[in-house]
């Protein structure tokens, strides 16, 4: 078996028809970066990278004759075309080389004139791989299948120089950690806390897209360590480092390690685990001890303007900062559910909660982290006990929505007749039919048909 041959099967056939086809003009085509990278692994890729050492210009002939219904894109990225063939998405890049002058972090960037030289601009050995699909090699200069097997990231060259180039490999290289379980081998490490500061020049925007794909990575609390440990919250969230010094009393966590078990306890949505990362971020500044006991009065309102003034910060757009923080503000309600709770009590979380509130019963029950399993029974229960509470809810409003499609006055226009008992007995035969499955709640037509039908058997009286 080819190593192609792990690529979905409608992309592996694709691959080898444009290797095909690019032999046939003389050229070569590599699938290259991350799509090698998760071949190998046998993970699914979601967009195929090519490399060439045809122009752009000739890749476009190429596609053209490939398929002629592709729809084609010039990429703002030098030197690439996008295609896509049914739904595959395809970027195909002429080989590029990257020339960092010092002091400048725009790199000057020209076509290159070997794979080589393209894999070694690349970020991790584990991304800078390439198989040429022209001769079904697999071109790997830097040691990039070594470090996969043994589960590290290294970079590529050397890493103080490579981060200084492009600051953004600092967070590349934690979240590919938390999204892979790998390692980080030493001195790609040592390089990373030394060269911390230097994230201070990416954008806020590019910050927080590596934040949100770290968070819902698998192995995402080992990478939220690592930004801790490295310095590189520090420089972007220092609110979540203040979160380490904040103890909640002898034998409890500190608050990061709480956050952190919060983290791994809920399931990878965007939201959620950012509502997960930033429940807590109040507690520091609502610290107070009394009588040998810590409180933390009001955290979490304090933590919803916090985690609204994080998320702008970062230029999070408007929906995941007002879910987020109200998800923060309202983390401390589902566990102080009684049962005495009134309906009404009840039906205001649901309408405060809007759409997270099944968000907010996992933050809920992911919060409760104590190291007593008695402690988190009662608590599952309780939010059990709560959500069977808001199901019964939503089915009575849903049985009190259902309604005649007739009312009292359209029937006595229907009928020419005054009011009466018999506009009760018409409306309840008209209900019984609705929740029978029998009648629309909006067919009026039929609903005036069956009410005929009804009066003119004499049943109503
Ligand atoms: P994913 O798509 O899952 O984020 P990826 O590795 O494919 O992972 P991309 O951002 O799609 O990441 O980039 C594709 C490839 O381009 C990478 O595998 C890497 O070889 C290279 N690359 C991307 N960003 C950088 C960077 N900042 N510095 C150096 N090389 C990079
Ligand atoms: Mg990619």
């Amino acid at each position: 078996m080819d190593t192609v041959d792990k690529l979905a099967p409608y992309d592996a056939a694709l691959a080898r028809r444009l290797g095909a086809l690019y032999r046939q003009h003389g050229r070569t085509l590599s699938l290259v970066g991350g799509s090698v990278r998760d071949l190998i692994l046998g993970q699914a890729t979601h967009d195929l990278d090519f490399t060439t050492d045809a122009t752009p210009e000739q890749t476009k002939l190429i596609l053209a004759e490939a398929d002629p219904t592709a729809t084609y894109s010039i990429g703002e990225k030098f030197g690439t075309i996008g295609a896509t063939f049914d739904d595959v998405v395809v970027e195909i890049t002429t080989f590029r080389t990257e020339r960092y002058q010092p002091g400048s972090r725009k790199p000057e960037v020209s076509y290159g004139t070997s794979l080589e030289e393209d894999l070694a601009r690349r970020d991790f050995t584990i991304n800078a791989m390439a198989l040429d699909l022209t001769t079904n090699v697999l071109i790997d200069p830097f040691g990039g299948q070594r470090d996969l097997s043994a589960r590290l990231i290294r970079a590529v060259g050397k890493p103080t120089e490579r981060f200084a180039e492009d600051p953004l490999r600092l967070l590349r290289a934690v979240r590919f950690v938390a999204q892979l379980g790998f390692d980080l081998v030493p001195d790609t490490r040592a390089a990373i806390r030394e060269s911390a500061d230097l994230l201070r020049q990416v954008s806020r925007e590019r910050i927080l897209e590596e934040m949100s794909r770290l968070l819902v990575a698998s192995h995402a609390a080992r990478g939220l360590r690592l930004l801790s440990d490295l310095g590189l919250f520090a420089v972007f969230m220092p609110e979540i480092d203040e979160l380490r010094s904040t103890t909640q009393g002898k034998r409890s966590k500190d608050v990061f390690e709480h956050t952190l078990r919060v983290i791994e306890r809920t399931p990878p949505d965007l939201v959620l685990r950012w509502a997960a990362l930033l429940h807590d971020v109040g507690k520091p500044r609502t610290f107070i001890e009394t009588g040998g006991e810590i409180h933390f009065p009001g955290h979490e309102l304090v933590g919803e303007r916090l985690s609204a003034e994080i998320l702008t910060r970062l230029r999070a757009d408007a929906d995941l900062i007002a879910r987020t923080s109200r998800l923060a503000g309202m983390h401390m309600r589902a566990n102080q559910y009684e049962s005495e709770w009134t309906d009404g009590a009840v039906r205001r979380l649901m309408r405060d909660a809007g759409p997270d509130l099944e968000r907010l019963l996992l933050l809920s029950t992911a919060d409760v982290t104590s190291y007593r399993a008695a402690k988190i029974e009662a608590a599952t229960n309780r939010v059990r006990r709560l959500r069977e509470r808001i199901q019964h809810l939503e089915e009575q409003t849903r049985i009190e929505e259902i309604r005649s499609p007739l009312d009292g006055n359209d029937l006595m226009t229907i009928f020419g007749r005054g009011p009466g008992p018999w506009i009760k007995a018409v409306k309840e035969y008209l209900l019984d039919q609705v929740m029978e499955g029998k009648l629309a709640p909006d067919d009026r037509v039929a609903a005036e048909a069956m009410a005929r039908r009804f009066v003119d058997d004499g049943l109503a009286a």
